[in-house]
């Protein structure tokens, strides 16, 4: 008995078999980003034919490489929230079909939690009780997990998220489409001390966030501030590469001291943490770090569970095995409308 996952909220078109021990027979993922490239974000209705084009295909591939058939499908599990609606319907839809034709439950899941369950397979066993971090394209959020299924969120952010930073970040520098792999890549080259960028909210209490502010100080580093007479180094590689690593340490900074004030704040002895930004290293080096002070277990996503990937979405066992089935006219629920 197996559960078949899809993910399409965004840019990947993503099909996964996990068994209910939650191993992960297979977990293809097909992503979009030379199609989005030359627009430097993903473009929703591109994005939304491209997961018509590679659904079936994944699906296919996903059932091979487990070794499975669809009669050993169980469940289906999908992702109906948040992200842009084009994209979330057709993975919806196919999820649908697949459940009604072999007559087996549909359980819609949440993207974010999802990011967050990822982390099971670092611990390689239930992570929760913790604090949980989600740090990924679009949000960037706190939560106190008491279990899979209840999630309370402590505080997100004011403007941006982590991830958007970065890639805004690597726009402004010049660096590769998608940003935060690039800019990654061009920090390793730089001293983060080079340039000291602010630490937005890290000095008071509150578990906010706030990014917008820290990317202007980005762009007036790198390109001037409008009005100034003051001349700004040329963007030579070694510039970008101290800019880089600057950002990288100053974002790096707020994520890890937020996540120590909420172990404080709520008592947890864990933390677990989700979405493409968990992907960075110096983020997983800072992490450590922190953790291993405060005597904290420490469960980072897998960075193959890291970006988007339906193996996440196997949170539906648990949500199943909780008896939250979907009914099959279960909608999308976009949420906000993706910034650019
Ligand atoms: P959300 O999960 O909020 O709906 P999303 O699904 O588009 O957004 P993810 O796929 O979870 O986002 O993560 C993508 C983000 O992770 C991008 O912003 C990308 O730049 C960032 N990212 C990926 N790898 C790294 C890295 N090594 N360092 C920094 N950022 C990274
Ligand atoms: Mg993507
Ligand atoms: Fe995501």
């Amino acid at each position: 008995d197996v559960l078949l996952a899809l993910e399409s909220s965004c840019d990947e078109t993503a099909v996964a078999v996990v068994d209910r021990d939650r191993n992960v027979l297979a977990n293809v993922v097909a992503s979009q980003d030379e199609l989005h490239r030359r627009w430097g974000g993903v473009v929703p209705e591109v994005a939304s034919r491209a997961h018509v084009e590679r659904v079936l295909p994944c699906l296919d591939d996903a059932l091979k490489q487990s070794g499975k058939s669809l009669d050993d499908v169980a469940a289906v599990g999908v992702v109906t929230q948040p992200g842009l609606v084009g994209s979330l319907l057709v993975g919806l839809t196919a999820a649908k079909t697949i459940a009604w034709l072999l007559d087996v439950p549909l359980v819609a899941v949440n993207h974010i939690e999802a990011h967050l369950f990822a982390c099971r397979w670092a611990a390689d066993r239930d992570p929760f009780p913790a604090v949980g971090l989600v740090v990924s394209g679009g949000h960037t959020n706190l939560y106190d997990c008491r279990t899979t299924l209840d999630f309370e969120l402590l505080g997100t952010t004011t403007d941006d998220a982590a991830g958007e930073a970065f890639d805004k970040a690597a726009a402004v520098l010049g660096l590769p489409y998608p940003g935060g792999p690039s800019l990654q890549k061009a920090a390793l080259q730089g001293n983060p001390k080079a340039v000291r960028f602010p630490r937005t909210f890290l000095n008071n209490e509150r578990l906010e966030f706030s990014f917008s502010g820290m990317k202007t100080s980005l762009l007036y580093a790198a390109q001037g501030q409008p009005g100034s007479q003051t001349p700004v180094p040329p963007l030579t590689p070694e510039r970008v590469a101290d800019l880089a690593a600057s950002f990288q340490e100053a974002v790096v900074d707020v994520l890890v001291g937020k996540c120590e004030q909420a172990l404080k704040a709520t008592g947890r002895m864990a933390l677990c943490v989700g979405g493409g930004v968990a992907a960075n290293a110096r983020l997983r080096e800072r992490l450590e770090e922190m953790t291993a002070r405060r005597k904290v277990a420490l469960w980072i996503s897998p960075r193959e569970f890291c970006t988007d990937n339906a193996a996440m979405a196997a949170i539906a066992w648990d949500l199943l095995e909780a008896g939250r089935v979907s009914p099959l006219d279960v909608d999308v629920l976009p949420g906000l409308v993706r910034k650019r």
